[in-house]
């Protein structure tokens, strides 16, 4: 089905990214948005510059998470990030402006850079009324830095500000629209290696299966619980559908096998787990042990209509998708 490609696509982008994240970021790590002009937002991942819609794609398939929000101004009318600040003069509105260390006279209410107050001998002087300062906070004061406007040599402390965005969008300081993006928390709990080998599974399925749906993180509501499962990859024949999965941790793949069960069950589909041999033959030692029997198979403890494992024995996804592709292609051509 040809509605899907972009799909697959998305999901290799997914494994190529979960990769880069995982080489140079540490478990927990928090990334914030930046900004660039032309760029907008993005976040830094080892140099590497992440627009925000990379992030999504990684947020969905739980290896980031959302932990906080940051706004940044935006034009209201066009959406960008690119402002430029002007200062203008309150009084004519003109741009060109000196920045003074202001003093005023309280008496004539005269005001100006301490500059033209001070005399040779380092006293100060009104240049308007000749009378001399004395103490500061009684005769005259010095509120600090202001604007002196060389338009209309108007002396003030507060500029008007104007933001011209790069489309040229004119606008004051408070009709400045925010954009909200999020802080995200990198939690690799899945293995990368995962994705790569769903990835791989699905666009080789997707060529060889043309009449076929294969369609990778889908959403599906429980059927006895409706409850929502992400289904890592699931291809729908004529028949029939089929979900497929990993067990890829040793520490957790007792309790991976058990979600996958509840899956199964709730969603009423037949779910093929693909597994290292390693996981598999300490999976099968581990539920012998706690039910005091040998088991021949994983499949032995439930029916096999609903979970087949398949195993393979390489550790580089690549590879292991070649042993487990003739497998799972036999098994949805059947369905
Ligand atoms: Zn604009
Ligand atoms: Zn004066
Ligand atoms: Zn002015």
């Amino acid at each position: 089905m040809t509605s899907s490609r972009p799909q697959v696509r998305t999901n290799l982008e997914v494994s190529e990214l979960a990769k880069v994240l995982e080489v140079n970021l540490q478990q927990g790590q928090e990334l914030r948005p930046q900004r660039s002009l032309g760029i907008g937002v993005y976040y830094d991942v080892g140099g590497l510059k992440l627009p925000e819609s990379k992030m999504y794609l990684l947020a969905d398939v739980g290896i980031l998470k959302v932990t906080g929000h940051v706004a940044f101004p935006s034009c209201p009318i066009c959406g960008t990030l690119d402002l430029a600040v002007d200062v203008r003069c309150p009084n004519c509105l003109g741009t060109d402006l000196a920045k003074v260390d202001l003093v005023i006279h309280y008496e004539c209410h005269y005001s100006d850079d301490i500059s033209r107050f001070r005399t040779e001998h380092g006293e100060l002087v009104c240049p308007a009324c000749s009378r001399s300062l004395k103490t500061v906070g009684i005769d005259y004061g010095r509120p600090g830095i202001g604007y002196s406007c060389n338009a209309c040599n108007n002396k003030f402390q507060f500029p008007v500000y104007k933001m011209t965005c790069r489309n040229e969008h004119v606008m004051r300081l408070d009709e400045l629209a925010l954009i909200r993006v999020p802080i995200f928390k990198y939690t690799a709990s899945p293995p990368v290696g995962r994705y790569e080998l769903l990835a791989i599974i699905a666009r080789e399925l997707e060529k060889r299966l043309p009449n076929a749906s294969v369609e990778q993180f889908v959403s599906r509501k429980g059927v006895l619980s409706s409850k929502e499962y992400l289904i890592p990859l699931l291809v729908e024949g004529a028949k029939e559908r089929i979900a497929v999965t990993v067990i890829d941790e040793e520490v957790t793949a007792f309790e991976q096998l058990t979600i996958v069960m509840e899956m199964a069950l709730d969603l009423g589909a037949r779910f093929l787990v693909l597994m290292p041999e390693s996981i598999e033959r300490s999976l099968r030692a581990s539920i012998s042990s706690r039910t005091g029997s040998q088991l021949q198979s994983l499949e032995g403890i439930f029916s096999p209509r609903m979970l087949k494992v398949l195993t393979h024995r390489s550790t580089d996804p690549s590879a292991a998708a070649l042993e487990v592709l003739p497998k799972v292609e036999r098994e949805a051509r059947e369905s």
